[in-house]
């Protein structure tokens, strides 16, 4: 089914696209028409996506000026790395998974030397449920019901489905959508969260197979591992601070803190500018009701301490009770340290939803973690994340977009689509 039309303008995507995006493409492309006209593109939001975009647009025009205009007073957006003597922690995104849109953006701003790959040995995932950890694991998935899954996935083809209608394991999908978007799998739409599963958009015109053989091969670098992540030494920041300062050596941006824009159209009134110059990589007439929270907390322990704890990636916990929803094993993920010698970092993530006191959260660490007392624990901070109900991904207007629209309300949930998104843009300029 074509939703999208490709760059060839015949609504399909060519083998070489399919190669450079892979199923990136199945998702909305909002580019304006007059975009490519504009003397000066006004690039709205500074997170991850504004400096993206920001970047993949000054490096391909010179002759155009591009402004970023930022309501807050740092760039970064969702991103922020928390440091303390040796303890380092990222209050959101920590890693990526593998696609070549992400490792280009890494080795364009030549950060190669301090990308590597997560740790092998801490890959395993658990779930806390009935009171224990079971390992995460397709066997897991089987035991609960195939067929029930199958039967599942085959109706989330006719679109606009929850997750826990595409995946009716509730313990395993709310585990899974609570991780990645803070929501349990009934409000999350599945075509946003995994258009693949879903068959959302495009076909690619050779089979899947081929074309991740393809995509495989074009991976700058390093080959990253079926399943890895890789991380950047010093944390996620590291990237942030390095498009900064990449933006701030060229001679076509300008970068402004504490505007306060409330709509594009508001914006190009203002500046007397056409819409269509206007890229919008913040979230745009959403209610306060239309995010959920989370609070963050670094917590470490002597590695003595918590021996019992396995080496791991993590605990998910679909317990709406409990006043945690994740454990993250940050120092025996990531290949750069995060802790001081001899010490083991853990971040808990707490949905505000479940009204849990910092105590509260505290206390929990004999259940999740250990009964040892953690030489640090400190809330490092609260987020705030889109919310994608069911029918999300087809009620996005791709048709005639009159500005462009960037960023995760958008693009997926992921710092590897607003890569490739931030690509695709800088394809159509
Ligand atoms: C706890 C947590 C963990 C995460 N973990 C991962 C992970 O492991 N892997 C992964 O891939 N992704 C992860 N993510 C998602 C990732 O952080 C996001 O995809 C990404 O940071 C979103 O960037 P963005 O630029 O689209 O939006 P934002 O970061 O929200 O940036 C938007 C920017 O726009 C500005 N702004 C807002 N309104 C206006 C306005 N009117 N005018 C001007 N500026 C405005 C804001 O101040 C902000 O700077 C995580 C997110 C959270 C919260």
């Amino acid at each position: 089914m074509n939703r999208w039309i490709g760059s060839t303008g015949d609504g399909v995507y060519s083998v070489d696209e399919w190669t450079r995006y892979g199923d990136e493409l199945r998702r909305p492309l909002m580019v304006a028409n007059g975009l490519g006209k504009a003397k000066t593109v006004l690039v709205v939001g500074a997170g991850l996506s504004g400096l993206c975009v920001a970047y993949r647009l000054a490096k391909k025009r010179p002759d155009v000026q591009i402004e970023l205009l930022e309501k807050s007073d740092r760039c970064g957006g969702t991103i922020e790395t928390w440091n303390k003597g040796e303890w380092l922690c990222d209050v959101a995104v920590n890693a990526t998974r593998a696609h070549p849109s992400f490792w280009r953006l890494v080795d364009d701003l030549g950060l190669g030397d301090q990308f590597e790959p997560s740790n092998p040995a801490a890959s395993t995932r658990w779930i806390h449920t009935g009171g224990r950890n079971r390992k995460l694991s397709p066997w897991l998935v089987l035991q609960q019901g195939p067929f029930k899954v199958l039967r599942g996935v085959r109706s989330s083809r006719q679109g606009k489905k929850s997750v826990a209608e595409t995946m009716p394991i509730p313990t395993i999908s709310d585990a899974m959508t609570l991780g990645i978007v803070n929501d349990v799998s009934m409000n999350v739409d599945a075509d946003f969260l995994m258009p693949s599963m879903t068959r959302f958009g495009d076909e690619p015109p050779i089979k899947w197979s081929k074309v991740k053989r393809k995509m495989v091969q074009t991976y700058p670098m390093f080959t990253p591992n079926k399943g890895a992540t890789a991380s950047l030494k010093g944390g996620m920041q590291t990237l942030v601070d390095s498009l900064v300062s990449t933006l701030k050596s060229l001679a076509n941006v300008r970068c402004s803190f504490g505007v306060n824009i409330t709509t594009p159209e508001a914006l190009a009134e203002e500046r007397n500018a056409p819409l269509s110059s206007i890229v919008w990589c913040a979230p745009l007439r959403r209610t306060a009701s239309e995010f959920t929270h989370l609070n963050v907390y670094a917590v470490g322990f002597t590695e003595a301490d918590s021996r019992s704890v396995p080496v791991g990636y993590g605990t998910l916990i679909p317990d709406a009770h409990a006043p945690i929803s994740g454990v993250l094993h940050e120092s025996d993920v990531h290949a750069s340290p995060r802790a001081p010698a001899g010490h083991r970092l853990f971040r808990l993530m707490s949905p505000a939803a479940r009204g849990a006191t910092d105590d509260e959260v505290k206390q929990s660490l004999h259940t999740y973690l250990c009964d040892a007392e953690p030489v640090i624990f400190e809330k490092i901070g609260e987020r705030r994340i889109p919310s994608y109900p069911p029918g999300y991904m087809a009620s996005l207007e791709v048709l005639k977009p009159e500005f462009t629209r960037a960023g995760w309300c958008y693009s997926g949930v992921s710092i590897t689509h607003l890569a490739a998104e931030a690509e695709r843009i800088a394809d159509a300029f």
